[in-house]
């Protein structure tokens, strides 16, 4: 009697243990499936966020201005530590840490950072989104608004708009930006608009000329961007009454003049607020305050 217990308790206990083997294997395959799937939702996570954002940009409320709207368009270049060769081009550099200063004082004043859309629509109907806005813009599609300017973007959640000269990305020229570099940063916000197709001096060029360079670099980034562009930002901000005349298939012209835009300069003629290698952070607050309504 005593001897078929002790063999029954052996049994129990093989028995048992094969159990917990069984549901110790169970528990890591479901685990690792687990992972799995938190791996495939990676894609639709970043669509959640974009719906997000969006629903987002829908609660904004758009205030009337009793006083016409002054917009700070900012302009930048290159984004780097300028190397002594580069002195020529000095002007066009700004530091990373310097960068990341304005954009650091920007989202701390509370600064909304707005889209092109956003900027026509503020300048159209005299109305802002949030007391404070301002549109940074990049000239000339450099690679180091990809690799520099825009982590610093995305850290601080800022939006910024690059000009692109169409025919640099297409030839894929280094030192440019990229298709596929530009639709990752849609994504996150950024966009890009035209900066005609080969950079030319506009106000000396014949009206084919400028019809073409207006055009085709609005065409190409309307068909591989997959959107209707919404500006364009005069090459060295030359430009004629014949550019102007030509510019009205885009809504907003950017110049290099010197001030905050209004719809007083005519949305084809907008003024720009330079950024030097030495516009420091409390410069640029002083600068851009006269906008606040
Ligand atoms: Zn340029």
């Amino acid at each position: 009697m005593m001897k078929k217990n002790k063999k029954l308790t052996i049994i129990n206990i093989i028995l048992m243990l094969a159990c917990l083997a069984a549901l110790g294997s169970l528990v890591i395959v479901l685990m690792r499936q687990n992972s799995k799937t938190s791996t495939k939702t990676a894609v639709p996570v970043t669509r959640i966020s974009q719906d997000k954002a969006q629903k987002a940009q829908k609660k904004i409320k758009w205030i009337k201005q009793k006083q016409p709207v002054h917009l700070p368009i900012l302009m930048y270049h290159a984004i780097h530590d300028m190397t002594p060769d580069e002195a020529g081009n000095a002007n066009l550099i700004v530091s990373p840490a310097v960068f990341e200063s304005h954009i650091r004082r920007l989202s701390e004043e509370g600064y909304y950072f707005l889209s092109p859309e956003e900027a026509y629509r503020a300048l159209s109907q005299n109305a802002l989104p949030a007391k404070k806005v301002i549109w940074l813009t990049f000239d000339d599609s450099l690679l180091d608004f990809y690799t520099i300017a825009y982590p610093i973007l995305k850290k601080y959640q800022a939006r910024a708009t690059n000009n692109v000269i169409t025919s640099f990305t297409d030839e894929g020229r280094s030192g440019n930006l990229t298709i596929k570099q530009m639709k990752e940063m849609k994504t996150n916000g950024m966009s890009f608009q035209s900066h005609t197709v080969n950079h030319p001096d506009l106000a000396v060029s014949d009206q084919e000329t400028q019809a073409k360079e207006l055009s085709e670099s609005r065409t190409y980034l309307d068909k591989e961007l997959n959107q209707t562009t919404t500006a364009i930002a005069y090459p060295a901000g030359r430009y004629s009454d014949t550019t102007l005349s030509l510019a009205n298939q885009y809504k907003l012209g950017l110049t290099t003049n010197e001030g905050l835009a209004s719809a007083e300069n005519g949305l084809l003629s907008l003024n720009r607020v330079r950024i030097l290698p030495d516009t420091s952070a409390d410069i640029l607050m002083s600068t851009i305050a006269p906008a606040l309504p």
